[in-house]
């Protein structure tokens, strides 16, 4: 990759364009670089089904890093293929109010990450 350096403050505007120009075609190759390089990280973490890191969560009760996702309402494919894999488990079809959207994989604990608001702002 070749960086080069930023025009003197005191260079014509053409210069500067011509700078940013550059800059700005550099931004998005290197975005396009970076979800490329991520989506293989994932690709090769399901070929050696190792659960993405950021998918599981800590638990409140066993401290252990095996909370997953409970995904309320008909599964989708993917939702079933996630849950084949660990990455999240399926909760039914209802998801009733007050019911828990984390699951420990190791000591099933489950629990509830997302407090639903509750009346604070329709008294008015
Ligand atoms: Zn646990």
């Amino acid at each position: 990759m070749m960086l080069i350096d930023p025009p003197s403050v005191f260079a014509p505007e053409t210069e500067w364009r011509e700078f940013l120009t550059e800059m700005e075609a550099l931004t998005s190759e290197l975005s396009r670089d970076a979800a490329l390089v991520l989506s293989y990280v994932k690709m090769a973490k399901q070929q050696l089904a190792i659960p993405l890191d950021d998918q599981r969560f800590k638990c409140p009760e066993c401290k252990q890093k095996s909370g997953v996702n409970i995904i309320y309402g008909y599964p989708t494919d993917e939702a079933t293929q996630q849950a084949e894999r660990n990455e999240v488990t399926l909760g039914g079809c209802m998801q009733e109010i007050g019911a828990p959207d984390r699951q420990c994989l190791s000591c099933g604990h489950q629990w509830q990450t997302q407090r639903k608001r509750t009346n604070t702002t329709s008294n008015r």
